[in-house]
């Protein structure tokens, strides 16, 4: 056995050491999860659902009222802290986990959540609205995530990234680019990410919603009123409506999202990396729109 032999079974010890020493993903109820935009709609929904399963969560987002609210709802400072921030703030990012550090000792869950949905026709579509829409949602997550990964590595003990991206990010429908090319993008941020940050334990994820989710600001924003136009129905109809074009005729609503994220972090899906789990009731599966 030569010395480039000796070597290579020794640095194959040392790394099968060190797999060895990956933490496998905690249960939920030592966890500290930070989840952007969880003032509202599915943010607001996965936080609850984070904390029923015993996490402890960061609350953050841009409107502090929203925040506070879910913050306090969610049962006060032992299980949630409300923390104001922008996601296009490198500052402000920075400051939040810190605040997630100061309030429960660190973080080892964060979703990717904050969002807008600027959707117009493409020839409606302005620069600035193209800069927008990327600076929160494709950068936006993107400087989360590197917060997240920088913490998650220090702490050593790896960690969850969890992206709420859409099935627009895989499946084209007309009048959004700008929304879903940053959805595209964030959907590619979960394969590169899964593949750099695997080995410090740091599994990325994301779960796909179908696009048109109720019980949301985005969709109280506008976007409900253009889709029943679009539709030529009325508002009100529209969640049977969009129950009726699915699969299994069922209305996605956000708390069937946060179940998604409940599956890859809760604790079962342990060897699961660079996934999206469409929760759409097979409207992607089938080509519908
Ligand atoms: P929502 O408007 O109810 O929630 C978005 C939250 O993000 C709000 O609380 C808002 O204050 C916050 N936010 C906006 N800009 C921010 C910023 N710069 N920094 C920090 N927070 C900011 O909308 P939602 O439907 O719950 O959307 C949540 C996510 O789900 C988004 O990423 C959205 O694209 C995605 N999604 C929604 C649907 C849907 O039909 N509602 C479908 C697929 C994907």
């Amino acid at each position: 056995i030569d010395e480039a032999e000796k070597f290579r079974i020794e640095y194959w010890e040392l790394e099968e050491a060190k797999l060895r020493r990956m933490p496998e993903p905690k249960a939920l109820a030592t966890r500290v999860a930070l989840v952007t935009g969880a003032g509202s709609g599915i943010g607001k929904a996965i936080a609850h659902r984070l904390v029923a399963e015993g996490a402890c969560v960061v609350v953050a987002d841009l409107d502090t009222a929203n925040a506070q609210a879910v913050a306090e709802d969610l049962g006060g400072p032992d299980k949630a802290v409300a923390v104001t921030v922008d996601v296009t703030s490198e500052e402000q990012i920075a400051e939040a986990f810190k605040a997630a550090a100061l309030a429960f000792g660190g973080v080892d869950l964060v979703v990717n959540n904050a969002g807008i949905s600027i959707s117009k026709p493409l020839l409606e579509t302005t620069a600035r609205d193209w800069d927008l829409q990327h600076d929160i949602m494709a950068r936006g997550s993107f400087l989360v995530s590197r917060e997240a990964a920088r913490v998650m590595r220090a702490q050593g003990l790896g960690g969850d990234i969890v992206y709420i991206a859409s099935k627009n990010a895989v499946f084209a429908g007309p009048n959004n680019i700008a929304y879903s090319a940053t959805k595209a993008d964030q959907a590619h941020q979960v394969r590169l990410l899964a593949a750099e940050l695997g080995e410090h334990g740091i599994r990325v994820n994301g779960v796909n919603p179908d696009g048109v989710v109720r019980g949301s600001g985005i969709f109280a924003a506008g976007w409900g009123a253009q889709r029943a136009a679009t539709y030529g129905i009325e508002e009100e109809k529209l969640g049977e409506f969009y129950a009726q074009r699915t699969i299994l005729k069922r209305e996605v609503l956000p708390e069937h999202v946060a179940n998604a994220v409940f599956a890859l972090t809760g604790g079962d899906l342990t060897h699961t990396t660079g996934l999206h789990i469409p929760v759409d009731a097979g409207v992607a599966a089938a080509f519908l729109r």
